[in-house]
């Protein structure tokens, strides 16, 4: 009936005694970006974290959507498995593990063969501009937080998917890894993944142009557009929604 990739339906998540999201809904459909802006604490890493499981998030109600099935009840790694990968804002650093390691585990979990994970890695670093040199290392250990972002740019795109789902991906990158980094989620949009990105400001976006906006605050959706709704937001803050300027 619809190309949904996801659907976040009516989304109450609590951290502790603590309601965050107040009954989020928002749908991204296949080879299309949705950007969430929002300002700092509206719960914008709350709701990626909940999307993904991470423990600590409680899902209070509402319903988690990934390629028609609700994932809501599904630990991390089978959302990972069905299709739905992380970008994350402060990217972990795992000591021992190797990338291609990573890379490996990740295909195998999907059922196809681990051993073209080398060849696939060193191809998706090329793509976002990685030195291939960086792929000896542990995983993200003396990683720039740019080569960080490239890294896990490259992790999203190696494995089959549905959805990319990127927490601030342009804190720490340089207006050229930024571009790189845009330029290829977006080949991931046009083969057909969706995309949910959490900004705050347009720079990503300017270079990606989503196909719809949603603003964020308070742990309610207060407004939702297009790509003039991030400018906007850049000229005027979210003044507009009530929200004080910060200092
Ligand atoms: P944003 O990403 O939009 O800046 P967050 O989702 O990080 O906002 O935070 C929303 C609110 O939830 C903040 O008040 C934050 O302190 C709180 N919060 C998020 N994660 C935790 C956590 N693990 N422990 C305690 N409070 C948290
Ligand atoms: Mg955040």
């Amino acid at each position: 009936m619809s190309d949904a990739v996801l659907e976040v339906r009516d989304l109450v998540v609590a951290v502790g005694a603590r309601e965050i999201l107040h009954g989020v809904s928002l749908r991204v459909d296949a080879g299309r970006a949705v950007a969430i802006m929002g300002p700092n604490g509206s719960g914008k890493s709350t709701l990626v974290r909940a999307l993904f499981g991470r423990p600590g998030y409680e899902q209070r109600a509402g319903a988690i959507v990934l390629g028609g099935k609700d994932v809501s009840a599904e630990p991390t790694f089978e959302r990972a498995r069905r299709g739905m990968s992380l970008i994350e804002q402060d990217p972990i650093e795992i000591p021992g593990v190797r990338p291609a390691t990573v890379a490996a585990e990740a295909l195998a979990g999907r059922g196809l063969d681990p051993k073209g994970a080398v060849g696939l890695l060193e191809r998706e670093a090329d793509e976002v501009a990685l030195d291939r040199s960086l792929l000896e290392r542990w995983y993200n250990v003396e990683l720039s937080g740019g080569e960080r972002k490239k890294l896990e740019t490259a992790m999203a795109a190696l494995v089959p998917g549905l959805v990319v789902v990127g927490d601030e991906i342009d804190s720490g990158l340089d207006v050229d890894a930024l571009r790189v980094v845009a330029r290829r989620l977006d080949a991931l949009r046009r083969s057909g993944r969706g995309l949910l990105l959490v900004t705050h400001y347009p720079r990503l976006l300017r270079a990606l142009q989503p196909d719809a906006v949603v603003v964020l605050v308070e742990g309610r959706i207060v407004d939702t557009g297009a790509m003039d709704l991030a400018e906007r937001i850049e000229r005027e803050g979210y003044r507009p929604y009530g929200v004080a300027d910060e200092g």
